[in-house]
């Protein structure tokens, strides 16, 4: 039986984090409230350390590590904001990081987690089994594995983000969170429950890679290809055993968002808020706006979950 984290792990969580983590702003847009006639809270972790939420779940975990772990190191892998959270919390805290990186991850994400001092070890995605490969050099060098989302000292950091916002807007009626791995949507049903009991949590996905839905509605794991979507902080292919724990009791429903209206929420983000938000990030609003929830006079918190997207991509993606 699994021990799945509670709200009181995200307590510890917020105070490891403080002082390190960012606290995030919380903005409004009347064009958005206008536009869904509703009063919309955006929780702005594309502001948070390195661009992402991640900081949080990676700096919580590196934090309880005993002092022979800390020698050792920590392990990783991830093509994205998963390794740099770990990189920047390694660096932080004095621990040794490795990271294995797809050859094909965007240069710009393997050459940011090589400077905030990882090493990185590249391989080929389409031959070998990034988790047996992980597991096996963490044995032969005695390193800690954190993954990027199945694990309860990650997901209790990622739901300090929900904790924050609710400690600073009070109860909300909706809200929507990005779902890939779902650490950040079980960590933020955690505090939504403690913090706002009638709040419906609702996970969102891209519509292309929907195993999530799937797995709550059929109430198993559900195990999908690699989704062809650019919303690449959500390709995930499963969801965890711990997260799945937590997502079927506390949310309320998932939902999904197509890539074309996460290219509208991006260019609404940049136009009217003058933010940059990455594709991932975007999921929230995108559902707000097309999914078809009941949300006209409630008060929703959409949380936008990171900024990491290169410029040119950007581009490319609003040109298109
Ligand atoms: C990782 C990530 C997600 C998905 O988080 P999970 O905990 O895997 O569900 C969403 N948005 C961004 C920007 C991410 O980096």
């Amino acid at each position: 039986m699994l021990t799945l984290p509670t709200y009181q792990d995200v307590i510890a969580a917020g105070a490891r984090l403080q002082g390190h983590a960012h606290r995030t702003p919380v903005w409004q847009s009347r064009t958005a409230d206008e536009r869904l006639e509703a009063s919309v809270f955006f929780k702005c972790e594309n502001f948070q350390r390195m661009g992402a939420f991640k900081f949080r779940g990676a700096f919580n975990a590196l934090s309880r590590f005993s002092a022979a772990q800390r020698q050792a190191g920590v392990i990783s892998f991830s093509s994205g904001n998963h390794a740099q959270a770990i990189a920047l919390s390694a660096r932080l805290l004095g621990i040794p990081a490795t990271i294995l990186m797809p050859l094909d991850a965007p240069p710009s994400k393997i050459e940011a987690t090589r400077a905030y001092g990882a090493e990185v070890i590249l391989f080929d995605r389409y031959k070998c089994d990034r988790e047996a490969m992980t597991r096996e050099l963490a044995g032969q060098r005695g390193l800690t594995l954190i993954p990027p989302y199945d694990h309860p000292d990650v997901i209790a950091g990622q739901g300090t983000a929900a904790k924050e916002l609710f400690e600073e807007v009070g109860a909300l009626d909706f809200l929507l969170v990005p779902l890939g791995g779902g650490g950040l949507l079980a960590g933020s049903a955690l505090s939504a429950r403690a913090l706002a009991s009638a709040c419906q949590v609702y996970g969102v996905e891209p519509l292309a890679g929907n195993d999530g839905q799937q797995s709550f509605r059929s109430g198993a794991i559900v195990h999908i290809e690699t989704p062809k979507t650019i919303a690449d902080g959500a390709q995930t292919q499963h969801l965890g055993q711990y997260t799945f724990g937590i997502i079927r009791r506390d949310v309320h429903d998932v939902v999904t968002a197509s890539d074309a209206h996460l290219v509208e929420a991006m260019r609404f983000f940049a136009e009217r808020m003058k933010m940059l938000v990455e594709p991932t990030g975007c999921l929230g609003f995108a559902a707000a706006c097309h999914a078809g929830l009941p949300l006209a006079g409630k008060r929703v918190g959409v949380i936008l979950s990171g900024g990491n997207v290169d410029l040119r991509r950007f581009g490319e993606l609003l040109a298109a």
